[in-house]
């Protein structure tokens, strides 16, 4: 019997069409670590099947973001980018620091011992006060880098 690649069996148990372009997309972020605008995803995808277009990237990466197996953000530059959160493929769990003024995103693991306290206290007292499930978060801190905070005085 062949095992089902990862990305099929996350479409299947999420009840979500297992198409081309979306197994395709999860192959390509999976070796693609970053954080990727649409364009960059679309590059990627489109070097391996030139037949996916960029508006089926576009929607596809809008519907994985919506069940949660890839991180939509925001770091204020008026796009959005996307990485994969979910899956043997993805990146270990990490938080952001994302500077304001350079656009830097800093990706951490090496979290400071109070902060994992915390986000369990607090994902055990949201999921009681309103009787919601959690099963993961994405975190960003805003701010200024070393660099800008250097120059900024
Ligand atoms: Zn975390
Ligand atoms: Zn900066
Ligand atoms: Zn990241």
């Amino acid at each position: 019997m062949k095992t089902k690649p990862w990305g099929q069996l996350f479409l299947e148990r999420n009840g979500i069409r297992n198409t081309q372009a979306r197994r395709a997309i999860l192959e390509v972020m999976g070796q693609n670590p970053g954080h990727l605008s649409t364009e960059e995803v679309y590059r990627k995808v489109n070097e391996r099947y030139p037949h996916i277009g960029l508006t089926t990237v576009y929607r596809t990466l809008n519907i994985l973001s919506r069940i949660g197996v890839v991180g939509r953000f925001n770091f204020g530059e008026g796009k959005a980018r996307y990485e994969l959160i979910d899956g043997p493929n993805g990146p270990p769990h990490h938080h952001h620091l994302v500077c304001s003024r350079c656009g830097s995103i800093h990706d951490y693991t090496d979290f400071v011992e109070e902060e994992l306290e915390l986000m369990h206290k607090t994902e055990r007292a949201l999921s009681d006060r309103y009787d919601f499930r959690i099963n993961k978060h994405i975190l960003h801190f805003y701010g200024l880098c070393g660099e800008c905070s250097e120059t900024s005085e």
